[in-house]
């Protein structure tokens, strides 16, 4: 049977399930995601011993963004091993091609074998000099070509002590989605001062925020927006992981250091599921 009428079989009984057992019917469509961000880290050895490592489950949604140069190799490690695991990049470039020496495209991204890109991530803002406008262009154009993107918003320490953290959110969310119509897309809160910190936000803290994203998701998008996995970032952790989880709007998380070792990110999978 095709892998595409599996999947479509398998997520009708599963909201069935859902559905059958109370859950609100929104809260079911929506995909629990468990996302590792390597960012600047990992070799081909390495990779390749993550990959035989993981363990996946049907309740969660695993994605993993390596750096772009072990893309290929790890849609053929995923293949080699069958396993459920979505494939995601960590930046793509606005056009099509063209002269943008060091860059990539949507298109370039999509023949490696990535469904998923992260844009906006908060260390490209910082070194990158990403905005919300080009964060935009980057979102319509995976948007477009059927990649998914992973819009990250976060403020800052100062403006979460300037009480700005609301303002700056649903700016960030206003300028990525401009013009944006598409609700095929996730968005990844991640507050700045609990990137790599070790100092997370707590659950309840996260899920005022993530309950606030969602409105601001309905004002621009209406009622898709309860369909939109909203994810949280920012020191997640094993021991951490399922109270986030347990929030009803917090879909899952996304994670950096914690991704990196195989046995720390499988407890955090298997914890994300229990909660679903
Ligand atoms: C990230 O940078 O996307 C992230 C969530 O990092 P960490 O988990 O290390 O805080």
């Amino acid at each position: 049977m095709e892998e595409s009428i599996k999947n479509y079989i398998k997520n009708l009984v599963r909201t069935a399930i859902e559905q059958s057992v109370g859950t609100h019917p929104s809260m079911a469509r929506r995909k629990k995601y468990v996302i590792a961000n390597w960012k600047m880290n990992k070799n081909l050895a390495e990779s390749a011993e993550f990959f035989q490592k993981i363990i996946c489950n049907d309740a969660v949604s695993v994605v993993i963004c390596p750096p772009t140069q072990l893309l290929y190799p790890s849609h053929l490690f995923i293949k080699q091993q069958s396993k459920e695991i979505g494939l995601g990049a960590q930046n793509v470039h606005w056009a099509e091609k063209g002269a943008y020496t060091g860059e990539t495209s949507v298109s370039m991204l999509q023949d490696v074998g990535c469904e998923y890109v992260i844009i906006g991530h908060s260390e490209r803002r910082q070194y990158a000099a990403e905005d919300d406008e080009t964060v935009c262009r980057k979102v319509k154009q995976a948007i477009k070509a059927g990649l998914i993107p992973i819009i990250c918003i976060g403020e800052s320490l100062k403006q979460k002590q300037l009480s700005q953290t609301e303002h700056v959110l649903s700016a960030q969310l206003s300028g990525a989605l401009k013009d944006v119509t598409s609700s095929r897309f996730i968005v990844a809160y991640e507050p700045i001062w609990a990137i790599g910190t070790g100092q997370s936000a707590t659950a309840e803290q996260a899920q005022q925020i993530h309950a606030f994203i969602r409105s601001v998701l309905t004002q621009l998008l209406g009622q898709n927006a309860e369909d939109i996995s909203i994810l949280y970032g920012g020191s997640a952790n094993e021991k951490n992981v399922a109270d986030f989880c347990s929030m009803p709007d917090i879909d899952g998380v996304l994670v950096g250091g914690a991704s990196l070792d195989p046995r720390t990110f499988n407890e955090m999978i298997q914890l994300c599921a229990k909660e679903v």
